[in-house]
């Protein structure tokens, strides 16, 4: 595995490609839901090519860049266990100037995770444009846990027409079932329980669908029912253009919901 750091190296590195890349982008403090992107891109690639960039112009003032985890030597073991070709790992004056042009994010991005942390995905789209712009990947891989980013990129590379498929990959989740997440270790003993009221609260949505109930004011009230007591910022069904659904359309729903638990907000997300 070869760990790059600057334009140039992993510009003359993509040249020297002409198979298929598949490509990861993260932000590093590598979990098993990293890993398991890595590993389909490995399967479906001739090259894999994995970035660890924590990208300052997706984090608001006041959210916790500077705190959120950084674990590179670990990471850079990780990727190489997994096969790993190249590792994009720059600096932050590498991949930004002063003054840039910008990338907006389509009205979709102001709502939900938009509406809470507005401007957001204008961030994480500019840098995911960057990246592609440099790895220029056949196939780039996201997680569904993220769903509206990966709305948003996937509608992105439709708008700028980019030659590049979007894989989307499944959740990967604890064995009690709380979705993995690089965000989870700030959560103490008590948090950590609770938070598996996230799942379980979808898990019953998904048993009501299998009963033939698909009133999402219904469903809505069951998930709140299984959350009483946590601090629930949303819970939304919606299809998979974002917009709210009355009644659930099988394989085309996405209940989400985001919970706070002090300052961490976990999401959570079922695909139905
Ligand atoms: P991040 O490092 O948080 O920016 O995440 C990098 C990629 O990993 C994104 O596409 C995420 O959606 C994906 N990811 C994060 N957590 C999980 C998970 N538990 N299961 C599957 N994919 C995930």
């Amino acid at each position: 595995m070869k760990i790059l750091k600057t334009i140039d190296e992993l510009r003359d590195a993509r040249k020297s490609i002409s198979s298929n890349v598949g490509f990861v982008p993260t932000m590093g403090a590598l979990h098993q839901g990293h890993i398991s992107l890595i590993k389909r891109a490995r399967l479906e690639n001739e090259i894999v090519i994995v970035s660890i960039f924590v990208n300052p112009t997706q984090f608001l003032p006041g959210e916790d860049l500077a705190a959120y985890p950084r674990k590179d030597e670990a990471d850079k073991k990780i990727c190489e266990m997994c096969k790993v070709d190249y590792l994009f790992m720059p600096e932050i004056s590498t991949m930004y100037k002063e003054e840039e042009t910008l990338v907006k994010a389509s009205n979709r991005s102001y709502i939900l995770e938009g509406k809470a942390r507005p401007g957001h995905f204008d961030g994480v789209l500019q840098v995911v444009l960057k990246l592609f712009g440099l790895t220029q990947p056949t196939n780039a891989y996201f997680g569904k846990k993220d769903a509206q980013q990966l709305l948003l990129i996937s509608q992105m590379v439709k708008d700028f027409f980019l030659p590049i498929n979007i894989v989307e990959c499944e959740i990967i989740r604890e064995s009690d079932g709380l979705a993995l997440s690089s965000r989870n270790v700030y959560l103490d003993e008590k948090q950590r329980k609770d938070a598996l009221l996230l799942s379980k609260s979808l898990y019953l949505a998904a048993s009501l669908l299998t009963k033939e109930e698909k009133d999402v004011k219904v469903i809505k009230n069951k998930i709140y029912e299984v959350l009483q007591g946590l601090d629930v910022e949303y819970v939304a069904i919606v299809d998979r253009s974002f917009n709210e659904l009355e009644e659930i359309e099988i394989g085309n729903s996405i209940i989400l919901l985001v919970v706070k638990f002090g300052q961490t907000r976990l999401l959570d997300n079922i695909w139905l």
